[in-house]
């Protein structure tokens, strides 16, 4: 990193001289700092210079608190920012850095390492996001992890370590349409976010918004949700950007086999272990675990998990994020003194995840008020027969047409009065613009991703009860991990041994989290974060650096 431009926002104080120093006084990094002690200078001088990053205090004059992080990135978006705060104003810097700010400095503690270490970390995650891995999912995942990193006091090489992905692999495929004329490229992705806990474990994804920073986010929280449950993986992720439902059978089995080509070196029983995700299901894993074997000349069973129990498969797997995500409801409706039998749902998505949560929410006597897919939402205000629609998407693929209910958009149904609301579509769907109009009291996030953290703290002021999702969906990865125990061990455990576990350890990881959230007084993303991070981070301590 050559030179580097400042701007230094705050008013003029013997620690803001301090920093000066400490910033000119740097033996690795040369500064070139443009100081203004004003408000309205900082956003005069952003029209006509573009500097590398802004310190900014929060006692500035002409200052409007969190407001000040906005309107900087108004003037410049994407400048990286560190905040500056008095010991008595560490709630609002907290808050500055959950708008998007970098991180945050105590005044009276700056000491010249930490202060570089902290201005590298930034610009180098500026330059990074503004190439490669720039995505508002990677943003959201990056920006909750700081969030978390920040509260836990995180040793700030680990820090810089965790934020982005240890490998990544972009691959661009071809592969034949039917007409057998046609040669079609796409391009795919195997991220491997860390490598210190086990093996890798985490999703393929098949879906046209599909990116190099998407991938990386699935993969980080993959990372943190293995740790969280106490399983002993890394998280990856990977994915092909591509639009499923336009490929036949055979050309989603050729552009399977062949993706499975481009990733082979990073993948295996005790290396990187996939599993399905959006737009993939078993059948895929039976694809990509014979391509594998093909190639190795034997069978490897191993090699995925969520694959059909015939080849090795576990009983359960199908339904398991499903079915720990209602184990984790359970817990929540225990805490907050709901009775599932007298209560109320609405599920957005109906695919894997979505279809077996409203399945089992209904087992239990929940009323399930609505579902939707991508053709749009259904919905019976006395509840919805879950079997019969079921049965109608199995027979035609979706939901479109089907008359058990009235129909909805997507938008509306997520607005619907109901006690619980189960996100198990896509990222991103509740965020500032509905967050004040969601109107469940629990939140069972069984999506990755589907919370934007300004809608998070809409929802905790409040007072809706969230289960993040690194908790809400880890029964997928946990009996994913039953899976590839019972493959590589070569014996099998019955429906209710496999039940029983996972009821054990989603119950034993929602107290863990809800406990760490009540006694720091923190939300429970956050302490469900922190246990994860923490589990990492003092694993990298104890293996220590090689060479
Ligand atoms: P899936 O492909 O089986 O189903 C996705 C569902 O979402 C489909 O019903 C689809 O029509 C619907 N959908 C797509 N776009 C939509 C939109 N704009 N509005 C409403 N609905 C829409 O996928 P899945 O495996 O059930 O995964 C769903 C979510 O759960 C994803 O975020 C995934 O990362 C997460 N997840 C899945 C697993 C798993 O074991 N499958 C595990 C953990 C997390």
């Amino acid at each position: 990193m050559d030179s580097i431009h400042a701007l230094l926002i705050a008013p003029s104080t013997p620690e803001t001289q301090q920093l000066g120093e400490l910033l000119t006084d740097s033996s690795t990094v040369r500064f070139r700092i443009d100081s203004v002690e004003h408000m309205d200078q900082a956003l005069a001088r952003l029209r006509t210079t573009r500097p590398d990053i802004a310190f900014l205090d929060t006692a500035v004059p002409g200052g409007q608190g969190p407001d000040d992080f906005c309107r900087l990135q108004n003037a410049f978006a994407g400048l990286p920012v560190i905040v500056l705060a008095g010991v008595d104003d560490l709630c609002s810097a907290a808050q500055t850095v959950q708008c998007g700010a970098h991180s945050y400095l105590v005044k009276s503690e700056l000491d010249g390492e930490a202060l570089i270490r902290h201005v590298r970390h930034a610009v180098r995650r500026r330059r990074a996001e503004a190439d490669e891995f720039r995505s508002p999912m990677f943003h959201l995942a990056q920006q909750q992890f700081l969030k978390a990193a920040q509260l836990m006091r995180l040793d700030d090489n680990i820090r810089e370590r965790l934020l982005h992905p240890q490998r990544t692999l972009v691959v661009t495929l071809p592969f034949r349409r039917d007409d057998y004329r046609h040669v079609e490229t796409v391009i795919g992705y195997r991220v491997q976010h860390v490598l210190t806990m086990g093996p890798t474990k985490g999703g393929i994804r098949y879906h046209e918004d599909v990116d190099l920073g998407e991938v990386s986010a699935m993969a980080m929280w993959m990372t943190w949700k293995c740790a969280l449950m106490h399983l002993p993986f890394g998280g990856a992720k990977g994915g092909v950007r591509i639009d499923p439902t336009a490929l036949s059978r055979a050309e989603k089995q050729r552009l399977t086999r062949r993706y499975t080509m481009e990733i082979i070196d990073m993948i295996g029983p005790e290396r990187d272990i996939p599993a399905p995700d959006m737009g993939t299901n078993e059948q895929v894993m039976a694809w990509l675990m014979d391509t594998y074997s093909q190639q190795v000349g034997r069978a490897v069973p191993a090699v995925v998990t969520g694959k059909p129990v015939v080849l090795g498969g576990s009983q359960g797997r199908k339904e398991a994020t499903g079915r720990g995500l209602v184990f984790a409801i359970q817990e929540a409706a225990q805490h907050l003194r709901m009775k599932l039998d007298q209560s109320t749902a609405v599920v957005q998505g109906f695919g894997n995840v979505g279809s077996h949560a409203a399945r089992f929410l209904a087992e239990l006597g929940t009323r399930v008020l609505a579902v939707s897919d991508v053709s749009g939402a259904l919905y019976h205000p006395q509840g919805l027969p879950i079997d019969a629609v079921s049965e109608y998407v199995e027979q035609h693929g979706s939901l479109k047409g089907c008359t058990l209910g009235e129909r909805l958009t997507n938008q509306e149904m997520l607005e619907l009065p109901c006690d619980i609301l189960v996100p198990a579509a896509l990222q991103d769907q509740i965020t500032k613009e509905n967050a004040e109009r969601i109107q469940c009291k629990l939140l069972a996030e069984g999506a990755n991703g589907p919370t934007t953290l300004e809608a998070d703290e809409i929802l905790d002021r409040r007072g809706v009860f969230v289960i993040p999702d690194i908790l809400g969906n880890a029964g997928g990865v946990t009996v994913s991990y039953f899976e590839w125990v019972q493959d590589t061990q070569n014996l099998t455990w019955t429906l209710d041994e496999i039940n029983d576990r996972l009821h054990t350890i989603m119950a034993g990881a929602f107290q863990r989290v809800l406990n760490h959230a009540q006694g720091d007084s923190i939300d429970v993303r956050t302490a469900a974060l922190i246990e994860g991070i923490d589990r990492v981070a003092k694993a990298k301590l104890i293996r220590g650096l090689f060479p």
